[in-house]
């Protein structure tokens, strides 16, 4: 028997392709589901004597998403020849950096950063239909476009220790380069990728267990459950006695398996050098302050001012700010009268909205406007319509738009309190239809009000307001 717990050690390799206006080291425009091969030149085809000139825009980019990550910027960088033959790679190499990389050190949330490096794109290879064949086999066709396309790569730490930390780390990376306006960062697209390094090591160890390499996994959940599978994989080898081997795997998520695609190489197998066609790239301090100058208020950020103006609890402004849209929809809707709404009743009403509008949905994009989501809460903090009742509007607004004062309204969905009289007699009611609750709660046991409210929130279907009803309960029974 082997009882040893095993702690998940997971690093994560995230390329992310810029929004530059053209390519990396040439003149062409980026594509975006073009035609294939309408987008390409001698440079980007790696015609021989052609030339690459650096994109500034790219460098502009790459010292913003460093500064952002808090990483130090080296004020002389340099690019190299990662040396490797693929079809969708006509030059023979990939022109990256190595050694000194434009960005180190840094953290996002607590993840540390490793490095933060530019490079350039492969081409795509493309796999033609059965139409396609030639002689009987399968064929396949290079597409030019993507080649040469402007990439940062983000390399962190292994800070990480389960599937869900490497998930919400990335929302968070995300949100982040979306924020700087630096990439459509859209994994369908590609435009984001994530590469994860996961070993296995015994829980409590400092030491590293031998790692594999997870590739390009192209969406959140992929990645999460690619992670688990390995995760399992490799403590039920060591369990068995077995040796994780060093290789890159490739996660099936209609399957589940994974497959070895490759033993992994080592970066002397790239055989390195320094790309003699380009100058070192010194980072001036000028270059640098006008990428600081331009970076907006982050997530991270965002979250803190949150917690720290508005009060809000860490879990709740992290979950808003971490996710911009929501953090700029609350906002808006903060903002919608001017009224002093209560921000955490406001926080507290956006999960039931996504619950409705669905997880992936921007509420911008609902029928539900800031202003109307602000207009209900206002109600709520009024007590003009109970909770229960109010999550009935919000479904109606979900489905249909509107104003929630007049579907209250239209519907009779307004608060009953004492003041209009009924209350009180249903509260009694509720007192005569269950004596022995009724007389626990006089001789001072609360937990049994828990029946009383239900009779009257049955009664009234919700209308009543919880705290008016404990009062009214307590003031009958005598208890003041
Ligand atoms: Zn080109």
């Amino acid at each position: 028997m082997n009882a040893t717990e095993y702690e998940p050690v997971i690093g994560l390799e995230i390329h992310v392709q810029l929004k530059t206006r053209t390519k990396m080291f040439c003149g062409c425009e980026l594509s975006f589901g073009e035609e294939p091969n309408v987008h390409t030149c001698p440079v980007c085809l790696g015609l021989p004597g052609t030339l690459p000139v650096l994109n500034a825009r790219a460098v502009h980019f790459g010292l913003m998403i460093g500064l952002a990550l808090g990483c130090e910027i080296a004020g002389r960088s340099q690019f190299h020849r990662k040396n490797y033959f693929y079809p969708d790679l006509p030059k023979g190499y990939q022109i990256s950096q190595y050694d000194v990389p434009l960005c180190t050190g840094g953290h996002l949330g607590d993840v540390r950063i490793h490095r933060v490096h530019l490079e350039e794109d492969a081409a795509k290879l493309v796999h033609a239909s059965a139409s396609g064949r030639i002689h009987g086999a399968e064929r396949s066709a290079v597409d030019f476009n993507r080649g040469g396309t402007p990439l940062v790569e983000i390399v962190t730490e292994p800070d990480v220790h389960s599937a869900e930390e490497a998930r919400d780390w990335l929302g968070l990376l995300r949100s982040t380069l979306r924020v700087l306006g630096v990439s459509d960062v859209n994994m369908d697209e590609g435009s984001l990728r994530c590469d994860a390094n996961v070993s296995v090591r015994p829980a409590g160890s400092s030491g590293l267990g031998t790692k594999t390499e997870l590739k390009n996994m192209n969406s959140f959940r992929f990645l999460a459950q690619g992670i688990n599978a390995e995760v399992e994989r490799q403590v039920g080898l060591l369990r068995a006695g077995e040796q994780v081997v060093q290789e890159t795997l490739h996660f099936d998520p209609r399957s589940g398996l994974l497959t070895a695609l490759r033993s992994k190489e080592e970066a002397h197998d790239y055989r390195y050098f320094p790309e003699p066609d380009l100058v070192p790239l010194v980072a001036t301090p000028e270059m640098v302050e006008a990428a600081r100058a331009a970076l907006p208020e982050l997530p991270a950020a965002r979250a803190q001012r949150f917690e720290r103006e508005l009060g809000l609890p860490a879990d709740r402004a992290h979950e808003l700010a971490f996710r911009t849209e929501l953090a700029d929809y609350f906002e808006q809707a903060l903002a919608a009268d001017g009224s002093d709404l209560d921000p955490i009743a406001l926080a507290n009403w956006i999960p039931p909205l996504i619950e409705r509008i669905g997880s992936d949905t921007d509420p911008a994009q609902s029928l539900v406007s800031p202003a109307s989501l602000a207009g209900l809460v206002k109600l709520v903090s009024a007590r003009q319509v109970s909770t229960t009742a109010a999550r009935d509007v919000l479904t109606r607004l979900v489905a249909e738009g509107g104003d929630p004062a007049a579907i209250v309204e239209q519907e009779g969905l307004g608060a009953i309190s004492d003041a209009d009289g009924g209350l009180a007699e249903i509260v009694a009611a509720a007192l005569a239809a269950d004596p022995d609750a009724a007389d626990k709660v006089r001789a001072g046991n609360m937990k049994a009000i828990g029946p009383l409210v239900g009779y009257v929130m049955r009664e009234t279907k919700g209308r009543a307001d919880g705290g008016e009803v404990t009062r009214l309960i307590r003031e009958q029974l005598g208890l003041g």
